[in-house]
């Protein structure tokens, strides 16, 4: 992130010329509140912002890239989004690859949130408080308004420090708790997002509680290890005071949810999570161990037959995955995982009879629809794989991975405009803004500039720029 970003120039210039010009400039007297206006990056900047920095993350953070993963955490964040409008920024969710108790928010719409966080979170709930309150972070223009008063320098700065720290030996030390104080926001926009953060989760289905019980997790790490505080306290103090604070606000809105919005295998998404951060050796005793501890649990069980089937242990995985399901034949996403493993294997009508029994405990489910369609691209069905796929992505426009395994599907029946529209989605739901583009690009022509879905490419060219 070298080069400055180009508000600031302009801005500068602008500043500049009322100086010069001195008060006797109406409308133009050089005011607190009129430079801060001028200093305050316009939402055409954060957008700009955001994208570069998240291509410099893309370079400087190991980000997580399993679809599944970043699916889950896609959909507990929606409807959060949702609740929140009108917006005019596109919600992104990225996973970073760290132990560190840790999520921050950029402008533009991208939020950030460290795998260890996610692994200590209890329940989804308490992921959806956190986004909840950086989401609030970002419609609100914190950031913006920081560099507009001069708290912050630029965008430059807060990625540089932003970056760093999620490495630990970067943040050891006072060194790093100054700059993660630097950082921090000021304690009426930490009020401001609490306060918002409350109502979007509310108003989104979630039990507002959450907020709460993530920051009681919070502190508990802090008691256990005075030595190492979570870089999220570092910029988020807590205090019984604002404790109580977000406790009244929920006391006094009647913000209680009777039904909250469930949001079904956590364990499942957190198995997969927990995989993908660590090794073999460190994974499968960690989730043996679970087993031990409780032999009848059913999840424990589907945790280890995945954990098992991602470092390719098939006849382990079989066992756990059965076991699980003979302890709750109801855990719809256990029979959908042995769909999959009996389909890897070749066994098609095995395959088959078990995505069924998924459906059957979730109706039109996108992500059991979705893996049938892969098992049908990987079977060289593609029609068949087609109409899952299509159906998949109906009842559930959040899903990833189902987007390349059309793409594939569309290609191996010689659509190639097909392939490459399928193809940028799924880049876009990646993030990846550039291969995107390019995929549009591809379809744009392989459709014909000017036929209907030529010109349909055109426009979502035109706002995956502006997003
Ligand atoms: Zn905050």
């Amino acid at each position: 992130m070298g080069s400055r970003p180009g508000h600031n120039r302009c801005n500068m210039l602008g500043l500049m010329l009322c100086l010069l010009a001195g008060v006797t400039w109406a409308g133009c007297a050089p005011t607190v509140k009129k430079a801060e206006e001028w200093l305050t990056p316009s939402v055409k900047s954060e957008k700009e912002m955001g994208r570069e920095f998240a291509q410099e993350a893309a370079k400087k953070l190991s980000l997580v890239e399993d679809p599944d993963i970043l699916e889950y955490v896609a959909h507990i964040g929606a409807p959060i989004v949702e609740a929140a409008q009108p917006m005019t920024y596109r919600f992104r969710f990225h996973v970073v690859k760290s132990p560190t108790l840790n999520a921050f928010a950029v402008p533009g719409g991208h939020i950030y949130l460290y795998s260890g966080l996610l692994l200590k979170a209890r329940h989804p709930g308490e992921i959806a408080g956190v986004i909840a309150h950086e989401l609030a972070h970002v419609k609100h223009r914190h950031t913006a308004q920081m560099i507009g008063k001069g708290t912050l320098v630029n965008l430059a700065t807060l990625a540089a420090i932003l970056i760093s720290r999620g490495e630990p030996a970067v943040t050891a030390g006072a060194a790093g708790a100054g700059m993660a104080m630097q950082l921090s926001f000021t304690r009426e926009f930490e009020q401001e997002a609490d306060r918002y953060g409350l109502f979007y989760l509310y108003q989104a289905g979630y039990d507002p509680n959450g907020l709460l019980d993530f920051f009681e997790m919070m502190m508990r790490e802090q008691r256990f290890s005075i030595s190492r505080i979570p870089p999220y306290l570092l910029t988020h103090p807590l205090s019984t005071e604002r404790m109580a604070q977000i406790e009244s606000l929920v006391q006094i809105h009647r913000l209680q949810v009777t039904q909250p919005r469930e949001l079904a295998d956590f364990h499942r998404f957190q198995a997969l999570l927990q995989a993908e951060v660590a090794g073999a050796t460190q994974v499968i005793p960690l989730f043996q161990q679970r087993v031990e501890e409780n032999q009848v649990d059913a999840k424990a069980w589907h945790q280890l037959g995945l954990v098992y089937l991602r470092y390719g242990w098939v006849k382990e995985s079989l066992q756990a995955l059965s076991r699980s399901l003979e302890l709750d034949p109801t855990l719809a996403s256990a029979w959908a995982d042995l769909a999959m493993l009996q389909a890897r294997m070749g066994r098609w009508e095995e395959a088959q009879a078990l995505f069924q029994k998924a459906l059957e405990l979730r109706p039109e489910h996108g992500p059991f629809l979705a893996k049938m369609g892969e098992a049908l691209v990987q079977k060289g069905s593609p029609s068949e794989a087609l109409q899952f796929l299509d159906r998949a992505l109906a009842a559930d426009p959040l899903l990833i991975r189902a987007h390349e395994m059309r793409a594939r599907a569309k290609k191996d029946l010689g659509d190639d405009g097909g392939f490459h529209e399928d193809m940028a989605s799924f880049h876009e739901k990646m993030d990846r803004t550039v291969e995107a583009l390019k995929h549009f690009r591809l379809a744009m022509k392989a459709y014909g500039e000017k036929s209907p879905k030529g010109e349909e490419m055109q426009r979502r060219i035109e706002q995956l720029k502006a997003s």
